[in-house]
């Protein structure tokens, strides 16, 4: 049904840099497919706010990730995955599949094993629970990396989310 496939199945309320990592592991999480515009960069930037950096240098020492973007700019999005060592899709198409697909085979685990985090319902959350994922909703980041006070678009999709039942609140 459309309102359980657009229910995170974690809303910390936070921005990915200050998304408790232990919690995940916690919870059996083994790989971590990761939203780029919004989740780790702001929106036109091609560097990395310093505690997203922080914090994905941290979670990449425990577990595999890789960066998923709708994004078509390698060179953007490129950039930020070699900074790091990490590998990247680009013009993902999410919410359709095929590209979590690939990831999912490349990364060789159940779904439910792997946490999608992002910031959009109807591209991240959609997908990761289209394919089974564990998914998370963060906060999106303003162009200093800290969260956005006034998000329309993520405020809109929460509240037709309600509107169709899904989101508690
Ligand atoms: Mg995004």
């Amino acid at each position: 049904m459309l309102r359980d496939l657009l229910t995170p199945d974690w809303l910390p309320g936070t921005t990915l840099a200050h998304l408790p990592l232990q919690d995940l592991l916690d919870r059996d999480i083994r790989a971590l497919v990761l939203d780029v515009d919004r989740t780790l960069l702001p929106s036109r930037q091609a560097t990395l706010p310093p505690q997203a950096e922080l914090w994905l240098r941290h979670a990449r020492e425990r577990l595999p990730l890789h960066l998923l973007s709708n994004n078509p700019s390698r060179r953007r999005i490129g950039a930020v995955a070699d900074s790091l060592g990490l590998p990247y899709t680009t013009s993902a198409s999410k919410p359709r599949r095929s590209a979590l697909r690939r990831v999912l085979q490349e990364l060789d685990l159940p779904p439910a094993r792997v946490a999608l985090v992002g910031d959009r319902l109807f591209t991240d959350v959609l997908v990761g629970n289209r394919m089974g994922l564990f998914t998370v909703l963060v906060k999106p980041i303003d162009a200093d990396g800290e969260p956005c006070r006034q998000d329309r678009l993520q405020n809109l999709e929460l509240r037709m989310a309600r509107w169709v039942g899904s989101v508690p609140g």
